[in-house]
């Protein structure tokens, strides 16, 4: 039986075709997962338009894409009252909160975020990467101490360059301490280990399907319902829209997720991203997160064998981190490498900034790397999760080092 049929084992079982290639680049898409493939594939002949018809399609599809909203609740935790509202993706999900934020907010982050986290909010405060999590600690108190009006505090969950996981929690006390409210960019981190909206401290969180094992379309904003219900629609058109009358602006607005979900909603995906939610809550994630930290211990002291190979981080080597390394190639032109990685050895990785330009300019500045600036242009990254073994992990060291050695 070939791989690429849905007859598995597993709900979270990796669907892919059964080739020699090794996907290492889960950071940037991971690959679909059972679970999200049968949930498509029971839906495709029976969907139709959500919300919006009296048929036995559309009252079927309407329910599905509820009980989707009611397992991403329940996945992060959302508390009564919280809103969740399907969006395309993590940087759709952070660009609605951005335009829902009262006027005058203030915006807090760190130069360590993903351009989806540091673009999209107005007023913002950027702190530069901290050096260590107490340093983080202690840049935030000093930046909201006697900040006046709304304030809000946007923080990733695991950083998409070096994969270390962000002391949201303890950041979250101190921003909340200070009045203000915290954003979780969790799209690094869901993947990885369970979110909880209560335990990360979180008002706010979003994540994407793509990065979840579910395909592409569909993100996931959730949080605190009241500047979003009192905020002007994301996207205005049908759906957003209660009553519409004769005269340009006389008209209601929706109230609910649908206020910020206008036109037809991807059903598909938000029924694809719930059944992985689901799955990898019934699955538990304690023994996939062991397997996680043995590979990732295994790649990291391979690429530290590696001549040429220097791991960056912010917090040093041994802050806990997901199945993320970066690595900086003084000397070598990563996008070239990533190219030779992929041809000449099947191996799938990344190669550049990855969108999170000033992080990976810190990251890479002489001092952290020895580099001395000599060409450090971006960095190659390595990133798995489900599915990945020791196997794949062997391979991408064996090819990295072949690589750097016949680099010129
Ligand atoms: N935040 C982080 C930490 C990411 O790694 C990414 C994507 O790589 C994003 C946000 C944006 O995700 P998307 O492209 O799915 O919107």
């Amino acid at each position: 039986m070939p791989s690429s049929s849905l007859a598995f084992s597993s709900p979270l079982d990796v669907i892919g075709p059964d080739d020699d290639f090794v996907h290492l680049d889960y950071a940037a898409s991971a690959p679909c997962v059972r679970a999200a493939a049968e949930a498509v594939q029971d839906l495709l002949p029976r969907y139709g338009s959500v919300h919006r018809g009296t048929g036995v399609r559309s009252q079927a599809s309407t329910l599905a894409y509820e009980l989707a909203r009611d397992v991403v609740a329940e996945f992060v935790g959302a508390r009564p009252g919280d809103s969740v509202i399907f969006t395309r993706n993590t940087t759709d999900a952070l660009n609605l909160l951005a335009r829902a934020l009262p006027a005058g907010t203030t915006t807090v982050q760190f130069e360590g975020e993903h351009h989806a986290n540091l673009l999209p909010w107005p007023n913002p405060l950027r702190l530069p990467a901290p050096a260590s999590p107490d340093d983080a600690i202690a840049a935030l108190k000093q930046a909201l101490d006697g900040r006046v009006g709304p304030v809000v505090f946007t923080v990733t969950g695991a950083s998409n360059v070096t994969g270390e996981v962000w002391p949201v929690r303890e950041l979250a006390d101190v921003a909340h301490s200070y009045g203000a409210r915290v954003v979780v960019d969790a799209a690094q981190l869901a993947p990885h280990v369970p979110v909880d909206l209560d335990d990360l401290g979180a008002d706010y969180l979003a994540f994407s399907g793509h990065k979840l094992y579910a395909p592409f379309g569909a993100g996931v904003l959730v949080g605190r319902s009241d500047w979003l219900d009192a905020a002007e629609p994301y996207l205005a058109g049908g759906g957003a829209s209660a009553a519409v009358g004769d005269r340009p602006g006389e008209l209601t607005w929706a109230t609910g997720p649908a206020r910020h979900e206008g036109g037809t909603p991807n059903l598909l995906g938000a029924v694809a991203l719930a059944a992985v939610c689901e799955a990898l809550t019934q699955a538990g994630r304690v023994a996939r997160h062991e397997h996680e930290q043995r590979l990732l211990a295994r790649l990291r002291s391979g690429l530290a064998g590696v001549p040429g190979a220097i791991e960056v981080s912010l917090f040093g080597p041994d802050h806990p981190r997901v199945g993320i390394v970066s690595l900086a190639l003084p000397g070598h032109d990563p996008a070239e490498v990533a190219q030779r990685l992929g041809r000449e050895h099947g191996i799938g990785v990344r190669a550049g900034q990855f969108c999170a330009h000033p992080l990976v300019r810190r990251l890479t500045d002489s001092d952290r790397t020895g580099a001395c600036g000599d060409g450090v242009t971006g960095l190659l990254r390595i990133s798995f999760g489900l599915g990945s073994t020791e196997n794949d992990v062997d391979r991408a060291v064996g090819a990295l080092a072949a690589v750097l050695g016949t680099d010129r």
